[in-house]
């Protein structure tokens, strides 16, 4: 039997390990945590229970076609709640929009905002399907975007102005600022500027719109623990606790990994772990051509974010399940976080409330809490150990005098801090860049690094450094590259089933 070493358990690991062995691979999954999981990690705590990473569930078609892939279904292993609104957006002047995939809705709060705005909103939805329909529907997201795929999209790119800023984008159709932002902020979700990343991402909000945004009952990680048991179901073998220290490489061909300081022999390799991690700190210098340390380090990394999981004695039945509250600053903010790389004054922050739509998240009458900043990398020169404290007040003081969360300090039974310093050591992300390589025109599709790696024979990646990025989505397409990838070097593994066969 053909064997698989995968390293690392995030989303993109998970779903290559589940797609994989179900095609008839043994597959060992390595994870250097004590659980699987990677950002969507779960942490547990006097009664409380975080998601630390990923919060919003969308696309829930693409999530159903891994468990189709291990003939499952989704709703045998998950509870999923659509959520309305799917978020509220607070701008600095108090106002805000429950923003849904409503149409009619929308329109209303915007015209609030701007008439003109609200009438535009249809015509904008009709643009950004396109884009969703070719990365999504047409299957752009879920191949290895060749240099000929380039350029066959390329003249429906440029029709599409795919490839313009995303925020550009949004001002051809929107003036008032608050409608603008409401649109143009989604390449935040994936770790990119909205002012530089392509608005081929803008496919986000449509997938949103069509798909849903959606809580699963226990949270985000009830979806990694659904994998892991599928996974195991088909046979898989996870290793958690076993960080991986090398990826083996004789005559340019990957053929396992070394971890516990032995040699696990495999026939092909598959990498979930950051791309510079892989490449830089797995691999020998000596193999890599085009992945010299030096082009890795020259590589674009994006931003990263500081992180407080809040369990709170008391409920604040006012919060919605998701929030976002802004600064009054949006383009100079992005610059300081992704140009600058300074520390601003001020901050817009992500507020996740999930214990607002399941009870078993907090113990009864609390509310278990976490908030979220983008902030700048470690290319920066913040010092997270010595600020972390003096930050982790300042947004308290924040969320209780400004934002009106009175008595929080007060009831604040737990409070854990997670920052950039903590991606790079506990999830080995470069820089702390916890969405990994920066989504901007020169690092998208073809430019990403490839699903098949340019350097060493059978030696995939998936997850967030490869196309078509970041996002749980985004990681899950991944994972559909890599299997196709890995079925075509491979071929059919010996005993695949008949009707396995068929679907091939
Ligand atoms: C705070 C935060 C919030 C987010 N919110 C959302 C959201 O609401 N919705 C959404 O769709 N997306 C969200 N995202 C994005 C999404 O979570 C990520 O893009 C996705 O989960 C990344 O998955 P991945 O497959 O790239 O692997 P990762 O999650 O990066 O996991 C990589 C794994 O590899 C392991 N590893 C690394 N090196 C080694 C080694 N040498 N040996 C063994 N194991 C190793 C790591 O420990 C880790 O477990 C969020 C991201 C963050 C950081």
């Amino acid at each position: 039997m053909k064997r698989i070493s995968i390293v690392g358990s995030g989303f993109g690991g998970l779903s290559a390990a589940v797609r994989l062995q179900a095609q008839g691979y043994q597959v060992t999954l390595f994870e250097k945590n004590a659980m699987v999981g990677g950002h969507a990690y779960q942490l547990k705590k006097d009664g409380y229970t975080f998601d630390m990473g990923p919060s919003l569930v969308t696309a829930p078609d693409i999530i159903q076609s891994i468990f189709r892939a291990a003939d499952r279904d989704m709703h045998d292993y998950l509870d999923l709640m659509y959520l309305d609104p799917f978020y509220r957006i607070y701008f600095h002047d108090g106002s805000f929009i429950d923003y849904t995939g409503d149409s009619d809705r929308m329109k209303a709060q915007m015209a609030a905002f701007n008439q003109q705005d609200a009438g535009n909103y249809d015509r904008f939805m009709e643009h950004i399907s396109q884009l969703y329909k070719a990365v999504i529907l047409d299957g752009l997201g879920a191949k290895e975007f060749t240099m000929p795929t380039m350029l066959q999209f390329m003249p429906e790119a440029i029709r599409l102005r795919a490839l313009q800023p995303a925020y550009s984008l949004v001002t051809r159709y929107f003036k008032d600022p608050r409608n603008r932002f409401c649109f143009s902020f989604h390449p935040l979700f994936i770790g990119g500027s909205p002012f530089r990343c392509p608005a081929v991402y803008m496919m986000i909000p449509y997938l949103e719109k069509v798909g849903g945004v959606w809580f699963t009952k226990g949270g985000m990680y009830s979806v990694v623990e659904a994998l892991q048991k599928v996974f195991l179901e088909h046979g898989g073998t996870v290793r958690t606790g076993t960080p991986v220290s090398e990826i083996a490489v004789e005559n340019g061909q990957a053929v396992g990994v070394v971890a516990d300081g032995e040699l696990h022999r495999s026939d092909a390799v598959v990498s979930n772990a950051h791309f510079a991690h892989t490449y830089k700190d797995l691999i020998d210098a000596s193999h890599r051509r085009k992945w010299s340390d030096r082009k890795v380090k020259k590589m674009s990394y994006g931003m990263s974010c500081f992180l407080m999981y809040m369990g709170v004695r008391k409920q604040y039945p006012q919060l919605l399940h998701h929030t976002l509250i802004l600064s009054q600053r949006y383009k100079d903010l992005v610059r300081d976080i992704f140009d600058n790389k300074i520390l601003a004054e001020d901050f817009s922050m992500y507020l996740h409330v999930p214990s607002r739509t399941d009870a078993s998240m907090a113990p009864d009458g609390c509310e278990s809490m976490y908030v979220l900043i983008p902030v700048p990398n470690l290319e920066g020169s913040t010092d997270w150990k010595a600020e972390a404290p003096g930050y982790a007040d300042k947004i308290l003081n924040f969320l209780e005098n400004d934002f009106g969360l009175k008595g929080l300090r007060e009831h604040l039974e737990v409070l854990e801090l997670f920052t950039p310093e903590d991606f790079r050591d506990q999830r080995n992300n470069h820089l702390g860049s916890a969405w990994s390589l920066e989504p901007r025109f020169t690092q998208t599709a073809t430019f990403r690094p490839g699903n098949r790696s340019e350097d060493i024979d059978r030696l995939y990646l998936v997850g967030a450094s490869t196309h078509p990025g970041a996002g749980v989505p985004g990681v899950m397409l991944t994972a559909e590259v890599v299997e196709k990838a890995v079925l075509e070097d491979l071929g059919l593994p010996q005993g695949k089933h008949e009707h396995q066969l068929e679907i091939l």
